[in-house]
């Protein structure tokens, strides 16, 4: 299974806070934007206006004020052009913070825009988790009608005894799901089901989306009365790793005779996970 990562970038709109008129002098040709956070930071990143990016190098850009008033001559006025946002990278995370300017702002030519510095940390995890307890999956190819009552007894069974909750999508799922007709054989038998978290992002230790697959074959030894294959995988893509314990869910031999039902410890580390607490002693987890 390959494991991808990609850089955090996450685009967020987000209401600008606090303009303050430095100056009030008469109309002048430029606006100086100057950028702050609350720590003095000086932030570097690009201002956004209607047909112009121009950069922002110190907290600091100088703008002509064509760019963001036009006269009215109605009543001799500069007014606001258009929307100005701010674009500023830290700590990998870019947000965009759209300035609420107004009219009377053309009557100033310094603009300082305080910037809340808290806006660029994120909630980091203690576990590779989902950002959010309920999962939204979504079928990718047809599954056989064994296939989906397996799985959907699966899910059925975590939603009863975990603190997760699923939901079926047919947009942009957290977790996707392949059936297939046929079987991959390895040096340790036939497999069954196959499942991982393919995509995560590193900083807030978030799995972005994982997948499972379900093989099918006849001569295939599944557990008849539980679905301790489903489950295994679904445990899999919510980043649990195979056990040595035979008694548990996630042992790698499970099926045919070798059955167990979802570990008690398993269930308390879910919740563990998904209350942001720490716990989950001796299990293992593909995404460290
Ligand atoms: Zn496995």
């Amino acid at each position: 299974m390959n494991k991808f990562s990609f850089g955090l970038i996450l685009f967020l709109i987000l209401p600008i806070l606090i303009i303050l008129s430095i100056d009030n002098d008469p109309i002048s040709d430029t606006t100086r934007f100057m950028f702050i956070t609350e720590q003095n930071e000086m932030l570097n990143g690009t201002l956004h206006l209607t047909d112009l990016s121009l950069p922002i190098i110190g907290g600091e850009v100088l703008v002509n004020n064509s760019y963001i008033y036009y006269l009215d001559v109605s009543d001799n006025q500069l007014k606001l052009k258009s929307n100005i946002s701010a674009e500023f990278e830290k700590n990998e995370i870019s947000l965009t913070f759209n300035l609420n300017l107004s009219n009377n702002d053309s009557k100033t030519d310094i603009l300082s825009v305080l910037i809340d510095s808290k806006e660029f940390e994120i909630e980091t995890f203690d576990n590779y988790r989902f950002a959010s307890s309920t999962i939204k999956y979504r079928y990718e190819e047809e599954c056989t009608w064994v296939q989906s009552t397996r799985l959907e007894d699966a899910i059925e069974i975590l939603e009863t005894e975990t603190v997760l909750n699923f939901r079926e999508t047919s947009g942009k799922p957290d977790l996707y799901i392949h059936c297939y007709d046929y079987s991959v054989e390895t040096d340790d038998g036939i497999r069954l089901g196959e499942g991982s978290p393919r995509f995560y992002e590193e900083i807030s230790r978030t799995i972005i989306n994982s997948s499972i697959n379900l093989y099918s074959r006849t001569d295939a030894v599944y557990c008849v009365n539980y679905p301790a294959t489903e489950i295994h995988e679904i445990l899999h893509a919510l980043n649990f790793c195979h056990l040595a314990d035979t008694s548990s869910i996630m042992h790698p031999g499970i099926g045919g005779d070798v059955c167990p039902e979802l570990d008690e410890a398993i269930i308390e580390c879910v919740a563990d996970i998904y209350s942001n607490q720490k716990g989950c002693q001796g299990m293992k987890f593909i995404l460290n």
